[in-house]
């Protein structure tokens, strides 16, 4: 490994975009710290501060280096060997900033361990697909993982060495579409994780020539690209809270309110979990992404999946059960995204609600399963769904929240009139 001369302070903005300084590793100390400005974290994906921000050009933060966050980068060719470390941006006395999506993570964390014991393991699953290529391209095909053998060879070596552990690296079902899967981890590591890996899988594929995206919808027309979150819960001490072998779907009456408060919460939350007008296209029936906003055992077409367990030679169920996530992607930030499943598990728990009712069998949206909820058509319609949900709003400051919406407003404003063509394109440039 070549010396690295630079250490990376890293955050992650709304739009999920991974910016920050850097200082030279020789000078760096524990709890280092460089300027950073309000604005930034209102700074459209295309690039621009959005308008309608809560702060202009007067105001000044740090970015805050979580020492125990550090990450060593090497490997990738062509590209410097150097050191990466998310930092929490933090006002210029070190007090919490109430705009920090690393920060508002942490805070739900924190809420999920003091107000009810409880703690979480979380694995972020990517899909991605390699850009511009007409070759044929068969799904989960032995030839597409040979195709790409030595680029996802690099791939993992180079997540080993930056301290994330993949659990796997596949050929997915879309054109040229492939899947990078990570082992369960507390939960800020597991978002950490999924922040750092979009960007070094992108650098990866592009020293070895070969042009990717995770943009939800890389062309018209094809299999949509997901970011799904599969999550545990367990006790302080690691004891499986969510596995009762004899309730309905297997799920403890804890985990059914934890679950039924992401269900009650979906259609407010969306905004957080399809960010992008293009998102809206990937959450449809037959897409295997999210067809409406229920809960399915084993079921690949709902909000929250209850995963399946692997009982081969004996293997016990009650630590390996879990749930998944399937309504986000790529435009969303991770610590923002598991923040909001967290603070509406949150809510399900304290409102003690019903545990959520479980779609056992394959549904039929139009006639059985009708009445299930549907999901907003669009962001705008997203959007208004999350500033009239007074529970919803009422997690995030409102300096935060208007942030928020206004960097999604101005992405609407600056693409609007485009055909949805362009803007697939515009997206699979950005992610
Ligand atoms: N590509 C699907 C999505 O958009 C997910 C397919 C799967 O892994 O089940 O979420
Ligand atoms: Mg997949």
């Amino acid at each position: 490994m070549s010396e690295s001369i630079f250490t990376f302070l890293a955050t992650s903005d709304i739009s999920s975009r991974i910016k920050g300084r850097s200082v030279l590793t020789k000078n760096y100390k524990i709890g280092e710290s460089v300027g950073w400005v309000p604005a930034n974290i209102g700074i459209t994906n295309t690039g621009h501060i959005a308008e309608g921000l809560p702060y202009r050009s007067a105001g000044d933060l740090r970015l805050l280096a979580d020492d125990e966050s550090m990450r060593k980068i090497s490997g990738i060719p062509e590209t410097p060997d150097g050191q990466f470390v998310f930092a929490d941006v933090v006002k210029t006395n070190g007090d919490a900033w109430s705009c920090c999506p690393r920060t508002i993570l942490k805070d739900a964390i924190q809420e999920l361990s003091e107000e009810f014991n409880l703690s979480m393991t979380v694995s972020f699953e990517h899909e991605f697909s390699e850009k511009g290529l007409t070759t044929p391209s068969h799904p989960f095909s032995y030839s597409r993982f040979l195709d790409h053998g030595e680029v996802g060879k690099t791939l993992v070596s180079v997540l080993e060495s930056a301290g994330i552990r993949p659990e796997t690296w596949l050929p997915e079902y879309g054109e040229h579409q492939y899947e990078i899967t990570m082992e369960p981890e507390a939960p800020l590591r597991a978002a950490d994780n999924a922040v750092l890996i979009r960007e070094l899988t992108r650098q990866v594929y592009k020293s070895m020539g070969k042009d990717i995206t995770f943009s939800p919808v890389p062309v018209p027309g094809g299999a949509g690209t997901g970011v799904h979150i599969h999550y545990g819960l367990y006790g302080p001490d690691g004891e499986a809270v969510a596995y009762a072998p004899d309730a309905p779907g297997r799920m403890s009456s804890l985990a059914g309110k934890f679950n039924a408060g992401i269900i009650k919460y979906g259609s407010a939350l969306t905004a957080f979990f399809a960010p992008l007008p293009i998102s809206y296209d990937r959450l449809k029936p037959n897409n295997w992404s999210t067809a409406k906003i229920f809960c399915g055992l084993e079921n690949r077409e709902a909000l929250l999946r209850i995963c399946p367990t692997n009982e081969i030679g004996g293997k016990s169920p009650a630590e390996q059960f879990h749930f998944e996530f399937r309504g986000g992607d790529a435009g969303a930030n991770p610590w923002l995204l598991l923040a909001v499943l967290i603070k509406a598990g949150l809510e399900g728990i304290r409102q003690d609600l019903p545990p959520v009712e479980i779609i056992t069998e394959e549904p039929d949206f139009d006639e059985e399963n009708s009445s299930l909820q549907s999901l907003p058509e669009s962001l705008s319609d997203a959007l208004q769904l999350l500033e009239d949900s007074e529970t919803v709003t009422s997690w995030f400051s409102n300096e935060f929240l208007q942030t928020y919406i206004a960097v999604k407003q101005q992405e609407l404003n600056d693409l609007e009139g485009k055909s949805f063509a362009e803007l697939c394109e515009v997206y699979s440039n950005v992610y």
